[in-house]
């Protein structure tokens, strides 16, 4: 327990009803934006040119109003008005932990909910994004697997919770201004809640923004992409995406694997080493970051950790520790400090880097695998997690 209570505030009390009809021009690709603008009357040739600039004015300078784009004649602008909306998801609930932590609670259309989690450090900051409503796969030391899946987030939905967490710091640039290296908001790993993969279109095109020079502009080298293992989607990633990848890996036995991680019953860990193996060539990246946490007792041994190190042998790594974060009703325990130490120690004389992750937003229940919307409640009982779980 924390000894200072979380500030809990309630952003937004205005309930904002989107006028039927008028299209959302956030999140479209710009081949999306350049057909509808030309669909609603844009002329054929001014289309990429416009589409330029209303880009520009979205995800550059963070308007959300079309009469400040002040590069497009007035009646254009109104034309606009009439026809589109800049919509941005909801926030509903900001908390701000004792650390600093994030965690707010957006609600996407079909009143839906999901959380995105800022976590600042040294003058940075990483945006945890979510990319579903709740999850299909139902890893058993995972809050997110005990929802069932309501939906897919949409590209904007997406894009969405970078541009009201931008809001929220404060962080959008002066008109005009040059660009700004040093950001508050510098990196975004996909690890709220969802598997990335199982929506890889809508991650695509959201990314696809956060990437773009006339975009939100950050680098693929400051995007993260975790996914359980989605193997055929994976080589995908590295050619249409390119962003960093991490796997939540978890496991050295395909017996333990299948009970964690499931996922694995379809694609065991013989098969994704091997569409790991190619990724970093064909996506230009350093390194992958093989997620693994840190279960008492159930993949934590020294055994666990030289199988790790062989298993992995020949692909540009780093294991990230993850110390298991509880959650209520959850059917493990997380490793002893010292227990992680020495399963880190073997990783690190191995010659890879084995950061252990420390739990951040605990408070505020923001840290990784405690993601779960307050609406969708219906929880399973602690029975069905443990029989999931393997342990009755
Ligand atoms: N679905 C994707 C991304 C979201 S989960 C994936 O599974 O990779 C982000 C990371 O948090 C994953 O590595 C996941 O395994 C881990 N995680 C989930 N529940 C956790 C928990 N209770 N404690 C610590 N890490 C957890
Ligand atoms: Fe889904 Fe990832 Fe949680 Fe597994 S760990 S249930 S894939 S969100």
């Amino acid at each position: 327990m924390s000894a200072t209570a979380p500030i809990t505030q309630d952003v937004h009390t205005i309930p904002r009803k989107l006028p039927e009809g008028p299209m959302n021009l956030v999140g479209l690709t710009r081949e999306k934006m350049r057909d509808l603008l030309i669909a609603h009357g844009t002329a054929e040739k001014q289309a990429k040119m416009r589409v330029g600039q209303i880009w520009q004015w979205i995800y550059q300078w963070g308007v959300r109003d079309f009469a400040e784009m002040t590069n497009l004649a007035k009646g254009y602008r109104a034309e606009l008005a009439e026809k589109f909306v800049i919509d941005v998801p909801e926030v509903v609930t900001r908390q701000v932990s004792e650390d600093g932590t994030r965690k707010y609670l957006v609600r996407i259309a079909g009143g839906h909910e999901v959380e995105v989690v800022y976590i600042p450090e040294d003058g940075r900051g990483t945006l945890c994004v979510s990319s579903q409503v709740g999850c299909t796969l139902t890893c058993s030391f995972c809050h997110t697997g005990t929802q069932k899946l309501v939906r897919n987030l949409t590209a904007a939905e997406i894009i969405g919770q970078v541009m009201v967490a931008r809001d929220d710091l404060g962080e959008w640039p002066e008109i005009g201004a040059p660009k700004d290296e040093t950001r508050l908001l510098s990196n975004i790993v996909l690890m709220g809640m969802g598997e990335p993969l199982y929506n890889f279109e809508n991650v695509r095109d959201a990314m696809k923004i956060a990437m773009d020079p006339e975009g939100i502009q950050l680098s693929r080298r400051r995007i993260t992409l975790s996914t359980s293992g989605v193997v055929p989607e994976i080589a995908r990633t590295a050619q249409e995406i390119g962003c960093q990848l991490a796997v939540s890996f978890h496991a050295t036995t395909d017996e333990v694997r299948d009970q964690l991680v499931p996922i694995n019953k379809r694609w065991n860990i013989e098969a994704l080493l091997e569409v790991l193996r190619s990724y970093p060539k064909v996506s230009n990246s350093e390194r992958i970051t093989f997620e693994y946490v840190m279960l008492h007792g159930v993949n934590d041994s020294d055994d666990d950790a030289r199988r790790l190190v062989k298993l992995i042998e020949g692909i540009p790594a780093k294991i990230n520790l993850i110390p298991f974060n509880e959650w209520p009703g959850a059917p493990y325990k997380r490793s002893s400090n010292n227990r992680i130490r020495a399963f880190a120690d073997i990783i690190y004389k191995a010659g890879y880097a084995s950061p252990i992750r420390t739990p951040r937003g605990e408070d505020i229940m923001a840290a990784c695998g405690q993601l779960k919307s307050a609406t969708e409640r219906a929880r399973k009982s602690r029975k069905q997690i443990e029989a999931d779980a393997g342990l009755s």
